[in-house]
């Protein structure tokens, strides 16, 4: 089974957190020691995404 670390978005470094090949993770807060940000992310096939928080109005 392929084993990755999860690099941190911001500043590339490794973070505390493994993905194996058939990890999933959806809106999942990533914490990196290094840079001290939580990035959240989204993770298929082992393809790390950065999803970007969106702003929404709020309609009634
Ligand atoms: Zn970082």
């Amino acid at each position: 089974m392929k084993e990755e670390w999860i690099l941190c978005p911001v500043c590339a470094n490794k973070t505390r957190d493994r993905i194996r090949e058939n990890t999933i993770l959806i809106n999942y807060p990533l914490f990196c020691p290094k840079c001290k940000n939580v990035s959240v992310i989204r993770v298929k096939d082992m393809e790390v995404c950065q999803v970007t928080m969106q702003k929404r109005s709020i309609v009634h």
